[in-house]
């Protein structure tokens, strides 16, 4: 079974604030006479689906074509959080069962049925890691990790989870729709657009369990 775990892009997309809305433009149409059609894409790195790389927190970190493609594909654990959890910290990561050795963890949450609700507008209130939940991630030797909302990091603080993670190498995969994905371990395959210098670029993302 193949779950395509990549949000749909369209004008419709949620972006974080300040970036801009998606812009999909027909250059050329057929149907006003052009011999083809052509589509021109306008969009921030972090549009839908996509990988933070170290150089979007670190100015001197590794840019995203650099990404190893043995981290953003193997064997992956999906947890699924219930409703009342808001924040992915230390005290609930240690009671989900990840397994030891697993290197690849996918966080599915409330946030998930947002993409479901076709919402263009974005939320402050979604669930994210918090700083103590990523240096937990780091001890515990996580290399690649994934969310269901546009950032890793909660609203009110995008540095520390990021930074925590992105100086320790891991991987950070956001805009991820885990609402058909029952909870249990799968085969990830994660393949970002090889934009070269860039800190962060659009993926296709799919689990095969
Ligand atoms: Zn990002």
């Amino acid at each position: 079974m193949i779950y395509d775990i990549s949000i749909p892009i369209s004008v419709q997309t949620p972006v974080w604030p300040g970036d801009p809305d998606v812009g999909i433009f027909l250059d050329a149409s057929m149907d006003k006479g052009d011999p083809v059609n052509i589509t021109r894409l306008a969009m921030s790195a972090h549009t839908g689906t996509h990988v933070d790389a170290p150089q979007h927190f670190l100015n001197d970190g590794r840019s995203v074509e650099s990404l190893s493609l043995d981290i953003l594909n193997g064997p992956c654990y999906v947890a699924q959080l219930p409703d009342e959890v808001d924040e992915i910290n230390a005290g609930v990561l240690d009671r989900i069962p990840i397994g030891a050795g697993t290197t690849r963890v996918l966080f599915g949450t409330r946030n998930s049925r947002l993409w479901a609700s076709g919402q263009k507008e974005f939320r402050q209130d979604y669930v994210a890691v918090s700083r103590d939940g990523a240096e937990w991630l780091v001890a515990h030797g996580i290399q690649l990790v994934g969310v269901d909302y546009l950032s890793v990091a909660p609203f009110g603080d995008q540095f520390s989870t990021h930074i925590v993670l992105l100086k320790a190498g891991v991987i950070i995969l956001e805009s991820l729709d885990l609402s058909q994905v029952p909870r249990g371990f799968y085969n990830l395959h994660c393949l970002p657009l090889k934009l070269v210098g860039a800190d962060g670029a659009p993926a296709r993302a799919i689990l095969i369990g």
